[in-house]
């Protein structure tokens, strides 16, 4: 879940990247660029699009296998019993 670093007094932004990174660059950009201060407007946030957690997302890959696994011991049972 990747997050950005914005200053909105500098109209700048961190590349994506782990919150720790995020703020990393925002302890960096406090000390470089506002002498340790802390800017108006700043904040860490979520890249729009992405999912808080990676087991957020919307159709489980879990429930696709079983859907899978259903679909093939159907086929199976229809040719068996089918003939
Ligand atoms: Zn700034």
């Amino acid at each position: 879940m990747p997050y950005v670093y914005r200053c909105r007094r500098c109209r700048a932004s961190s590349p994506p990247g782990p919150r720790l990174e995020a703020e990393e660059y925002r302890q960096r950009h406090r000390d470089v660029e506002h002498g340790g201060l802390v800017p108006d407007g700043e904040a860490i946030e979520r890249v729009a699009g992405s999912t808080p957690d990676p087991d957020g997302r919307y159709v489980s890959s879990r429930a696709i296998v079983a859907l899978l696994v259903v679909l093939a011991v159907a086929s199976l049972l229809s040719r068996v019993l089918g003939r």
